[in-house]
């Protein structure tokens, strides 16, 4: 950064000390550069005048020209206010201050003409203003018609520093003679990327001759966000491709082909086929496969998973499948372990619950490599655990994962093992590829044949009578059901619907010996959740009483109802992990949403959502447009909350194109040779100053 842009915020002409503190505490603007990236939320075009007669209820902020015709302050000291009435010659509205009133009093001169600027308010039938800003005719005419408008906080506004200050102090900066910002990408790659210069860009995005300036900045800025925010993740995956070398599968396929002729019982989807072509072209090329695997709740994951593990076997190299829960690690060995017994394959399973005996055992057997597949919670990372030969590791449902733990993971090959990641989080691909840059990407976009669609209904809580018989009916045909509670006990300060309560009365509604109704929940001992699971797979458990760790990955086909209690209560993609544990056979599935009579339009809409679409990606849309990417689990660590212009949603064109150009730079000047003020701008910023480490 040059000396000037370097400068202390207080020495910028029209702040001073006073006024730096507060931007310094408010904004953490500390020098002019930190201003200058101050950026306007909005832009209003001054050009335009109202009349009184126009304002309507949704009028946003408007300008008016007319003159003050009479002025006072009324109420007692504490609440004292200052009233104008101001009239456009036809018409009259008020203006109103709370703080400031003694200065305003002095600046303002009755019946001269004055614009004032600001959002109308509606109080009882008229209309008034704010603290809005007022201007005088003859320097309005003086300013630009479109003027950035900036965010403020309360003790701003209370120490008068407003959008007009900050504007007149950025546009001191930009329009100051020493202004000057270094262009960082080379004239060449702004032509083609259609790109305004870097120093024009600031200067417009602050003071804007006209829209379509505007517009050339604002863009500028958002490829450079993206292209900032991809370019570490794409660096990192094509040097990982150069330099580490992965281990080479040859094309031995005895068990593989065995497994897919004899033992498997479906048609594998085409797009099953297509992933592990993807897959094995990874597996064959020498280089370190790092892939991951999205597919839709029920798309058929594990099946892949289990033919590359088979893979990797053939290749006399062992493999582990690491889970997110301990659940979800037991039904993964329960499933597979069927699979694999039908072609004499020995597997293992290691959880926080294993005891030291069995571990010791299991250890030593992975050792002599009579293991050949262990399956396992986090505990597969603990130090202990060494493989004779770990050629391919398998983390299902990612966003449980941390990075740091991946990396932990792949540690405990001697070589690199391939990587596959299998995730259900049903993420836009922008987002996706922002946030798993580094990693290959494939997708199952195609659900088994044969799945009938499930139907889902919401109802609210005095339904549930009739919702009971309904179960009623479908566990006397044979089917399975899960009821899912938001709580394990009852809560004073949240009124939802518990789990204890709720398994009491479904026992009397339900009562044995006629019916075996269980509960499953979290703080149960690991050995009891297994029994449990396995109990409700194969048929003797017909309702399965639960919280929300049945979320991910369950499969129990023959359960055909899913009924979620408080659903209010539970965000979208959480709803559409739980309504996927049905429909996994052939029978029709049902989601019965139950929740109370009054909720949040938030609420309202995702509950809408869940019964109007059964599409993950349709669901992880809408999700976004509630939450906003901030929310996502791992947008955090992804820097994809530093955006402060594009968003991934609106922009991903944008975020395509910086892609592009991430790579053709970096596949012609992997160096950055070239590129020198690209370099040094990324090793300057912050966040860059690893640069060497980014591979
Ligand atoms: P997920 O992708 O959610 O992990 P699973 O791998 O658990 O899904 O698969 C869901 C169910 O679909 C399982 O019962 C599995 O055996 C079955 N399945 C997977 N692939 C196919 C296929 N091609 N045809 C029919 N059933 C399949
Ligand atoms: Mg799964």
């Amino acid at each position: 950064m040059n000396e000037f842009l370097a400068s202390d915020i207080q020495f910028l002409k029209g702040v001073g000390s006073t006024r730096a503190e507060v931007l310094q505490k408010e904004l953490g603007i500390f020098c002019f550069n930190d201003l200058l990236n101050y950026f306007p939320f909005r832009y209003v075009d001054r050009s335009k005048f109202f009349k009184i007669s126009e304002i309507d209820s949704d009028s946003s902020y408007i300008q008016l020209k007319g003159k003050v015709k009479h002025i006072e302050e009324v109420g007692a000291t504490k609440k004292k206010r200052l009233v104008a009435i101001f009239s456009d010659g036809n018409q009259e509205v008020e203006l109103v201050w709370f703080k400031g009133i003694n200065w305003i009093k002095r600046s303002i001169k009755i019946n001269e003409e004055i614009i004032i600027f600001g959002k109308p308010n509606h109080y009882k039938g008229s209309i008034n203003f704010s603290h809005p800003e007022l201007d005088t005719v003859e320097n309005r005419l003086k300013s630009a018609p479109l003027e950035a408008v900036y965010h403020t906080t309360e003790m701003m506004k209370n120490r008068r520093i407003e959008t007009k200050i900050i504007r007149q102090i950025s546009q001191n900066i930009v329009n100051h003679e020493r202004f000057a910002i270094p262009e960082i990408f080379t004239d060449k790659f702004c032509e083609k990327y259609k790109l305004i210069p870097r120093h024009k860009a600031f200067k417009y995005i602050h003071q804007p001759p006209s829209q379509r300036h505007i517009e050339a900045a604002q863009y500028r800025f958002k490829f450079e966000e993206l292209f900032f925010l991809q370019f570490p993740f794409i660096r990192k995956k094509i040097n990982r491709k150069e330099v580490h070398h992965g281990i080479t599968f040859i094309n031995q396929e005895n068990l593989y082909t065995q497994f897919i002729n004899e033992y498997l019982i479906f048609d594998l989807t085409n797009a099953q086929k297509r992933v592990l072509t993807e897959i094995s072209s990874d597996l064959y090329s020498g280089k370190q496969m790092n892939r991951l695997l999205q597919g839709d709740v029920g798309s058929g994951k594990t099946i892949v998973a289990f033919l590359t593990v088979l893979r990797a076997i053939d290749n006399n190299y062992q493999a582990s499948l690491m889970a997110p829960t301990e659940i979800l690690a037991i039904q993964h060995y329960i499933g597979l372990k069927e699979l694999a017994d039908k072609i004499n394959i020995r597997i293992g399973l290691l959880t926080g619950s294993t005891t030291k005996k069995e571990r010791i055992e299991l250890h030593e057997k992975l050792q002599t490599g009579e293991i050949k597949l262990l399956i396992g919670t986090h505990a597969l990372i603990e130090d202990a655990v060494l493989f004779k030969k770990l050629g391919l590791v398998i983390i299902d449902e990612q966003h449980r994962f941390g990075v740091a733990q991946r990396a932990k993971l792949q540690s405990k090959g001697i070589q690199n093992p391939h990587v596959l990641v299998m995730t259900a989080t049903p993420i836009p691909r922008t987002l996706a590829m922002s946030m798993y840059g580094d990693l290959d990407y494939s997708v199952i976009d195609e659900m088994p044949a044969g799945r009938k669609q499930i139907k889902t209904a919401h109802r609210f809580g005095f339904a549930r009578q009739k919702v009971h018989d309904f179960v009623r009916e479908q566990v006397i045909k044979g089917r399975q059901v899960y009821i899912v509670y938001p709580l394990i006990e009852e809560s004073e300060k949240l009124n939802y619907r518990d789990l204890n309560n709720g398994y009491d009365e479904l026992l009397l509604t339900f009562p044995r010996p006629k019916y075996q109704v269980e509960m499953l929940h979290g703080k149960m001992k690991p050995s009891d959740k297994e029994a449990k699971m396995r109990d409700f797979a194969e048929g003797k458990i017909n309702i399965l009483v639960s919280t929300t760790v049945i979320e991910v990955g369950i499969n129990v086909p023959n359960a055909t109802i899913m009924i979620i209690e408080s659903a209010e209560k539970f965000g979208l993609s959480q709803l559409h992990q739980l309504r996927g544990r049905v429909g996994r056979g052939s029978e029709q599935s049902y989601c019965i949403l139950l929740s109370s009579k009054k909720l949040s339009s938030n609420a309202k809409t995702r509950l809408q959502a869940m019964v109007q679409t059964s599409s993950g990606f349709e669901l992880s849309e809408i999700d976004m447009q509630l939450r906003g990417f901030g929310d996502i689990a791992g947008t955090r660590q992804s820097g994809l909350d530093q955006l402060k212009l594009a968003s991934l949603n609106t922009d991903s064109g944008i975020a395509d194109e910086a892609r592009n150009a991430i790579v053709e730079i970096l596949s012609e000047d992997p160096q950055l040779i070239d590129h020198q003020s690209l370099y040094l701008y990324m090793k300057d910023k912050q966040g860059y100053t690893d640069w060497e480490n980014i591979a």
